[in-house]
């Protein structure tokens, strides 16, 4: 017979910094049918049927066998496409990994002796806010010291003299920079995160998860400073969520060092699959970030034709603070109506409401469905 624990609860062997954070939250993904879901910044149309076929391809007896550990072949692909070497990339299960990863082979975890400013800023991760609601609990899960920044008025990045005045920390061990900018989609001139990554001296990420609906990308600048990382995914605008592909652009060396911590297999042969058939179909995606586009656009004009604010987007996505009633508010009643948006409740994003572009038609029940309940809210 087994004896009885005396212990009442086994969380004393938590260590203490995990027992006291709180974990990510991700965007609802409900079982109901019928919902419109505008929360997550998917992709509103279905891969490629080419990409399609490529899983299914590669789904038989093979799925006994442990995936290519260094995913060679889609390395290479996106070596081609960005015109550079495959010991330049490195994919993870989803860019989140890799941003995880990058906390352990930069930042220095929290000490208590931190008398000396250089040795705080080795165990700093620094962000702008708002930005990705990740990046601290990163931080946190990492026990680093976190250094938040606001983003100016508008979203924008401040100027050197801002960051000075704002005590910046120009040697921290690790900044993220989401670029385009979640949740506000602001984007940001190539010049201007230039000037920021060469006055920084430690690792800047620059999150470009939502690139290929803005006008610029930053990729140029991993080549010409060595302390500069691109994250890109295929999840947003390859409609690949589901299969977890993500991938980082980097110096080699910086590359090696992610590559000796990581999980060995940390990525599955579908999802390499499904990638590299991706980027053999680039021109089928193309035609859908256009839409996308077309649709964000048309969608912003008329929500601020009823009075809302909306902040100019250059991601799947728009920021926008609703006239006449409170974004929790209209977030609840659309939830009502099965459509689904984003409501962060933090002191930058509160009044703000975050919706992903979905289908043409899906954008037109939202709008509809917005129009009636802020009418129906003048009339009570
Ligand atoms: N960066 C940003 C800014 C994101 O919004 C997301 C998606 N939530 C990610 C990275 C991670 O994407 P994934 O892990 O699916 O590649």
């Amino acid at each position: 017979m087994r004896a009885k624990s005396k212990l009442k609860s086994p969380e004393i062997f938590i260590r203490p910094l995990i027992r006291n954070i709180k974990g990510y939250i991700p965007g609802e993904q409900p079982q109901e049918s019928g919902v419109i879901k505008l929360n997550t910044n998917e992709n509103p149309t279905p891969p490629s049927p080419k990409v399609l076929k490529a899983i299914k391809k590669a789904t038989d007896s093979r799925l006994r066998l442990y995936p290519n550990p260094n995913a060679k072949k889609l390395r290479q692909a996106l070596a081609k496409l960005h015109c550079c070497e495959p010991e330049n990339v490195i994919i993870g299960n989803g860019s989140d990994e890799l941003l995880a990863l990058a906390t352990r082979c930069f930042v220095e975890p929290r000490t208590a002796s931190t008398k000396i400013q250089k040795n705080i800023s080795k165990q700093t991760i620094q962000y702008f806010t708002p930005s990705y609601s990740l990046y601290p609990i990163l931080a946190n899960i990492h026990g680093a010291r976190k250094k938040e920044f606001k983003l100016t008025n508008g979203y924008g990045l401040p100027e050197k003299k801002g960051l000075n005045k704002g005590n910046w920390d120009f040697q921290a061990a690790l900044t993220y920079i989401t670029t385009p900018n979640a949740p506000s989609g602001a984007g940001y001139k190539t010049s201007k995160l230039a000037k920021l990554c060469k006055i920084q001296d430690g690792i800047v990420i620059l999150d470009e998860a939502y690139a290929d609906f803005a006008e610029e990308t930053a990729l140029e600048l991993t080549f010409r400073f060595p302390n500069v990382i691109i994250s890109r995914t295929f999840s947003k605008a390859y409609s690949l969520c589901s299969q977890r592909i993500g991938y980082f652009i980097a110096h080699p060396k910086i590359i090696t060092a992610l590559d000796k911590i990581r999980d060995s297999y940390n990525t599955n042969e579908l999802g390499q699959a499904a990638a590299l058939a991706t980027l053999d179909d680039l021109k089928y995606y193309k035609g859908h970030f256009k839409r996308i586009i077309k649709t964000r656009n048309q969608t912003s004009k008329i929500l601020k034709s009823i009075g809302f604010d909306v902040i100019q987007s250059q991601t799947n996505f728009i920021f926008v603070k609703p006239k006449g009633l409170r974004a929790k508010e209209l977030f609840t009643k659309l939830r009502e109506k099965k459509i689904l948006t984003r409501w962060f409740d933090t002191k930058s994003c509160r009044s703000w409401l975050r919706i992903t572009i979905g289908t043409e038609r899906e954008m037109d029940k939202f709008l509809l469905s917005t129009k009636a309940i802020v009418d129906n809210h003048k009339q009570r």
